[in-house]
């Protein structure tokens, strides 16, 4: 269950062609450009050519990313209006398309308390559900590099947020490597491996894990940087992700390193070096 962010330009079936070039299973994608507010609904020509597609495809897990521009916590109630229209648009097109989850960075709190920014991103997830109450897809929340007011950095952030959802079996959570050493844990060891995991399940539960995003950090332990580098290259090395790839093996995997040459192709081909 290994694959990578793969390119939707052209047409979201463009995807599988990517997919299929580097030979992987899983995949992430923008169902949308991510960084306008405004999207086309989806054409039922579109839905048909990327579900069919999908079908004939090797790829067994794709889900999205939702749009950077999201943030359930704004200050503006503008922003915050589009946050949770954009957000349920998103949910329904991963519907339309067959989808499993789209990721999401909870929000910022910019002013705010931290309390406050939490309700507020619980709130905008109640309304988003009740938008679209038919549906399988899980909005996954990810965790941050804490950098700025950005809300996740602490496993315990993304704890009270699915505390004050109502529908909480619709929220999961996303595991991005390079996040979570920016935000401060130590996993470049083994040891360092069980703490952090014997955390999260303490504080989320393993069981709600359902996305990593495996990428090496450019930033240091607790820089609350998010710059992601090629996987073994960085600040993290090798032992987190061969960690990651023994020890989480059915939980679907992609890499978020940056798009140059084929560094795809050996980021993936490391990855898979590592299995035990
Ligand atoms: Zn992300
Ligand atoms: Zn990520």
């Amino acid at each position: 269950m290994l694959g990578v962010h793969c390119s939707v330009s052209g047409g979201l079936e463009n995807a599988f062609v990517e997919a299929a070039e580097l030979g992987i299973d899983t995949m992430q994608i923008f169902t949308r450009n991510q960084r306008q507010w405004k999207a086309k609904p989806l054409s039922k020509e579109e839905v048909d050519l990327f579900t069919n597609t999908f079908q004939k495809s090797q790829v067994k897990v794709t889900f999205s990313h939702c749009s950077y521009l999201i943030n359930l916590a704004a200050e503006s109630d503008e922003i915050r209006e589009k946050s949770i229209d954009a957000l349920s648009a998103e949910v329904s097109r991963c519907n339309s398309l067959g989808l499993s989850y789209c990721v999401l960075h909870p929000g910022a709190a910019g002013t705010q308390s931290f309390e406050t920014a939490i309700k507020k991103i619980a709130q905008g997830l109640d309304m988003v559900h009740d938008a679209n109450p038919d549906t399988k897809v899980k909005i996954l929340l990810e965790n941050t590099a804490g950098q700025g007011t950005s809300v996740g950095g602490p496993f315990e952030n993304l704890r009270s947020i699915t505390e004050n959802v109502k529908s909480k079996d619709r929220i999961g959570y996303c595991f991005d490597t390079c996040h979570a050493f920016a935000a401060g844990f130590d996993i470049r060891t083994e040891k360092g491996c069980d703490s952090v995991f014997d955390g999260f399940d303490n504080i989320l539960g393993l069981k709600n894990l359902k996305v990593f995003h495996l990428n090496d950090s450019k930033g240091d332990l607790g820089s609350h940087l998010d710059r992601h580098e090629h996987i073994g290259k960085g600040k993290l090395g090798l032992e987190p992700f061969r960690y990651i790839m023994n020890h989480f093996k059915k939980i679907p995997k992609v890499i978020e390193t940056p798009k140059e040459d084929d560094w795809d192709q050996k980021n993936l081909q490391q990855l898979l070096s590592l299995i035990k």
